[in-house]
């Protein structure tokens, strides 16, 4: 599948917003945006006023990049929220929200959705007893996720959980630390979702 492999930090400051993309370093002074904040390139200094057109397409692309899609899935993601009931745009975050990788990250197992993606691709994780290696699985509310034998012993997944009990859950999950396992209790609202993004612009930008 096509993924984005160039600087992560470049997007960050494309965006004009920190989207937390790298994990640890993204809350230290390292983090590339705190020190540049301006767009990359020879002309990022004189960024020109947006369009309407440009201020949809920032915040799609926006979304985007923190959820690690490509366009042609997003579109089809956009499709389905489309054909839901309910307001679009709050639809699409909260089908996005229920990607397998987006949950493993939100419960804490993984620092940011790129690393939750790659475990789950190599296959450390199940979803209600089963192993599923699809970072795209769309949980209902119920399934419960949980690290895999080999996992349970991963340094790396420990840590997360560690770093996250400090931070806290989301209220629509419910963590078992010691079985390293959390339920998907619900689809989170809106204001639970707590991304910086006018989810309407992107149902106006594919209404053109
Ligand atoms: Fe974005 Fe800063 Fe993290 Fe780089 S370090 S991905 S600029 S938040």
């Amino acid at each position: 599948m096509a993924r984005y492999i160039g600087p992560l930090c470049r997007l960050c400051r494309r965006e004009g917003m920190k989207l937390f993309l790298k994990g640890t370093r993204c809350y230290t002074e390292k983090c590339a945006f705190e020190r540049r904040k301006y767009p990359p390139g020879q002309h990022g200094h004189n960024r020109a006023k947006l369009s309407d057109y440009g201020l949809q397409l920032r915040e799609k692309q926006k979304v985007k990049r923190i959820y690690g899609i490509m366009e042609r899935q997003f579109k089809i993601y956009f499709e389905k929220a489309t054909k839901m009931k309910g307001v679009t745009g709050e639809n699409l975050l909260k089908l996005l929200e229920r990607r397998l990788d987006n949950v493993i990250y939100r419960m804490g197992f993984a620092i940011n959705r790129r690393q939750a993606r790659q475990l789950v691709r190599h296959g450390y994780f199940l979803v209600n007893n089963r192993k599923v290696n699809i970072p795209s699985y769309l949980l209902k509310p119920g399934d419960v996720v949980e690290v895999f034998a080999k996992g349970k012993e991963k340094d790396l997944i420990k840590d997360n959980l560690a770093m996250a009990e400090q931070r806290g859950f989301p209220a629509w999950t419910e963590i078992n630390m010691e079985e390293m396992k959390g339920k998907f209790l619900r689809i989170p609202e809106r204001d639970e979702i707590q991304l910086p993004v006018h989810e309407q612009l992107i149902v106006e930008f594919y209404s053109k």
